[in-house]
Parts: structure tokens; C-alpha cells; sequence
């Protein structure tokens, strides 16, 4: 099968980095294209971006010449699919220019999540909510459109929960995360603030947590998404871990359910685009530990080559029913990973013609 070229906005950072790994061998796309700031454009990937993955920086990437990111600043044509991992407030004006353009921005920044015409999509979760791209007008004009994914913290939660509302029903969510520093992106968060340190702010992310829940768990209704009656309370903490975003969650149901139901009811869990067969797709999107001290980043973050949710410590919760604990490793299923498996769901459904 002949490769789709793909290109990545953002490609220096440490998503980027994320995307150019795991595409290094991907079977559907192949990268041509990459762009970053001012301060890297013109120069060679491997000159401008600092690679920080413990896998080699592909040789075909390390002499690609990075181009600007906005579309007037292109120095080779961009090509139609492009992932996107920009700072969120430079995206907020480099993904629309990109649509117009007629490009699909498959987008991992905040800036377009939270817009009624964008699929917030998770392939096992929401697979339905495409049909949101028929509201938006350039798809018909020129055929760009946008999809993004979730916040890194709101996927590894909407994946443990999905599966419970559909069951049982989940009317209000708990949620204290402890979140690794690559979350940050590269530099991030200086050493001598985070070392033996938790840092209990991350600006915007218990907002972001509030409210995607709701969007990415919604139903379809007239064309538009009837966002899911939950409420969601969320602390979000940054901790001295490299990869890998621990969640500890309590949740009140509106049905009761038992211990063996919840945990049926995840194990069970393979999501509404399984009989796609997505490349990316992990076999088991949820798995469930027994062992009374994991999920652990250190232990567990690979598990399903980074795309599963790891989940344990399942008990009955004083205030709520349950409480658990929920691992989810943020570049990969939180981020990069995520973005191709959408990706992979547009090419599956036939939207990348
Ligand atoms: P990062 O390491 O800081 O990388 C940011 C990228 O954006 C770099 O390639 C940078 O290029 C480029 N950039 C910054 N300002 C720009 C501008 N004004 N114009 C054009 N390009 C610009 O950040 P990251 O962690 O990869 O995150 C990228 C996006 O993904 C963010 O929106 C973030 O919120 C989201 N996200 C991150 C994670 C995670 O776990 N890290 C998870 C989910 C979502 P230069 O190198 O040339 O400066």
C-alpha cells in the first residue's frame, strides 16, 4: 500500500518528538513534512529540535529542513494531513489558517477542543461524534477540517469512565491527578522547582478536565452533542515523574453497581472502532490491575505500547460508591498516540479522501 505523506506542526517538541517516533514505522502514513517556530525554521530537524527519546532520532527526519509553521511562512508545501502539536496559543491562529488551506489538522492543543463543530474524539469512546465534521463549512468549500484530542489527564479519565456510563450511569467524578513533568513539554518546568517537589497548579488543566469530560462522553442529538450530565471536580498536581499521569478517582454512579461489575464492565471494554482493526489501537484499551500497589508510571506506562489505560485499587468510596486509580501515559495515549490513532479512524471511515 502506498503511504499517505503526513506532516507535523510542532514537530521539535515533545509531542513532536512522540509523533516522529511512532510513525517511524507506521504502515498507512509516512512523513514528509515538518514545521516548528521561528526560532527552528530553515534548519535541519536534528539541528533544531533536542531529542529526548531513548529510541534514535530516524535518519530521513534528522536531515528533513524544518519550514515555519504559519502557512505564509512555508517553505515547501505542506501536505493535505497534518498532525498538530503547537503551543496552544499559537494554534489557536496556525490550525484554522491550515483548514482554509484545505489541509486536515488532526490537533493535539486545547485551542479548538471545547468548539461545537470539533470532534473531541476518542475512537474507542466517540467514534460517532465525526459526524460533527458535517457542520463545518470548509470541508465542503475546499475539504479542510479539524479534529483534536483530548487534554493528556482527561483521556486516561474519560477511558476509565466510558465504560461505567454506558452501564451504570456516572453522575459525579472526583479527580486528583499527579501529573508527570513532560505534560509540561520541553524545557517545562525548571529541575530546581520540581525536584523532590509537588507543584499542586497547572494553569488551565482542572478547567480542561471539567468540561472535556462532558463533551467527549456526550451524545449525539440533532447533528450537535448533548453533553453528558456529569459533574467533575478536579486537583491537578505536576510531580517528578518523566512520563505517565496518575489519576486518583472516586465516582458516584446512577445505578448501583459491585465491585465485579465495575470490573466486568472495564475488562469487557473494547470500544465502538475495534472491528476497524486500527494499527494503533491497543487490543485491550483497559486493563485492570488486582496487584494492591499498581498502576506505577515507572511499571505500567507501556503497557499496550503506551495505549492502554492501566486501572487498580478498585474500593468502595465513603463520600462516593468507588474510588480507584487510573495510569495513563501522556505523550503517547494522552497525546502522539492518540492523534494517529484518530487519524487511522478518519482513514478506516473513508474521510481522508
Ligand atoms: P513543547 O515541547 O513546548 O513544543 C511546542 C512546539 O510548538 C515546538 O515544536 C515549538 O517549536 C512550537 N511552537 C511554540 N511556539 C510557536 C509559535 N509561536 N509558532 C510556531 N510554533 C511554535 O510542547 P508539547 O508538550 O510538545 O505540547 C504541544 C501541544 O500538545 C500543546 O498544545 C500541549 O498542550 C499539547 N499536549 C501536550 C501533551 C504532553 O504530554 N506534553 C499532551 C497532550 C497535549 P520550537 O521548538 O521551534 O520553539
Amino acid at each position: 500500500m502506498t503511504k499517505a505523506p503526513v506532516g507535523i506542526l510542532g514537530a521539535t517538541g515533545m509531542v513532536g518528538q512522540r509523533f516522529i517516533q511512532l510513525l517511524e514505522s507506521h504502515p498507512w502514513f509516512e512523513i514528509t513534512w515538518l514545521a516548528a517556530s521561528e526560532r527552528s525554521a530553515g534548519r535541519t530537524y536534528a539541528d533544531a529540535a533536542n531529542w529526548k527519546l531513548a529510541t534514535p532520532l530516524p535518519a530521513n527526519i534528522a536531515s528533513l529542513i524544518v519550514s515555519g509553521a504559519a502557512p505564509a511562512q512555508c517553505t515547501s508545501p505542506p501536505p493535505r494531513m497534518i498532525f498538530a502539536a503547537l503551543d496552544s496559543h499559537a494554534a489557536a491562529e496556525i490550525e484554522p489558517a491550515y483548514v482554509a488551506a484545505g489541509c486536515i489538522v488532526i490537533s493535539n492543543s486545547s485551542a479548538l477542543r471545547m468548539n461545537p463543530h470539533v470532534p473531541l474524539l476518542i475512537p474507542e469512546v466517540n467514534p460517532d461524534h465525526l459526524a460533527l465534521l458535517n457542520q463545518q463549512a470548509s470541508r465542503t468549500l475546499n475539504g479542510g477540517y479539524i479534529i483534536t484530542n483530548p487534554n493528556c489527564s482527561a483521556t486516561g479519565l474519560a477511558i476509565s469512565l466510558a465504560p461505567l456510563h454506558r452501564a451504570f450511569g456516572v453522575e459525579r467524578v472526583f479527580v486528583a491527578t499527579m501529573q508527570a513533568v513532560s505534560g509540561a513539554g520541553y524545557p517545562g518546568v525548571a529541575s530546581l522547582d520540581i525536584l523532590g517537589n509537588v507543584i499542586p497548579f497547572i494553569a488551565g488543566e482542572e478547567e480542561k478536565l471539567e468540561t472535556e469530560i462532558q463533551k467527549m462522553l456526550g451524545s449525539m442529538r440533532d447533528g450537535e452533542i448533548e453533553p453528558a450530565p456529569i459533574t467533575v471536580s478536579a486537583h491537578c498536581n505536576r510531580v517528578p515523574v518523566e512520563d505517565g499521569h496518575t489519576e486518583s478517582v472516586s465516582i458516584k454512579l446512577s445505578t448501583p453497581a459491585t465491585k465485579e461489575d465495575v470490573i466486568a464492565a472495564w475488562q469487557a471494554f473494547r470500544g465502538g472502532s475495534r472491528h476497524l482493526h486500527l494499527p494503533s489501537a491497543p487490543a485491550q484499551p483497559i486493563i485492570y490491575t488486582e496487584l494492591p500497589d499498581r498502576p506505577q508510571p515507572r511499571l505500567d506506562i507501556y503497557a499496550g505500547r503506551g495505549m492502554s489505560t492501566v486501572i487498580g485499587r478498585l474500593r468502595p468510596c465513603n463520600l462516593f460508591d468507588w474510588k480507584f486509580t487510573v495510569l495513563s501515559h501522556n505523550t503517547i495515549r494522552g497525546a502522539a498516540g492518540a492523534a494517529i490513532l484518530n487519524a487511522e479512524l478518519l482513514k478506516a471511515k473513508g474521510l481522508l479522501a
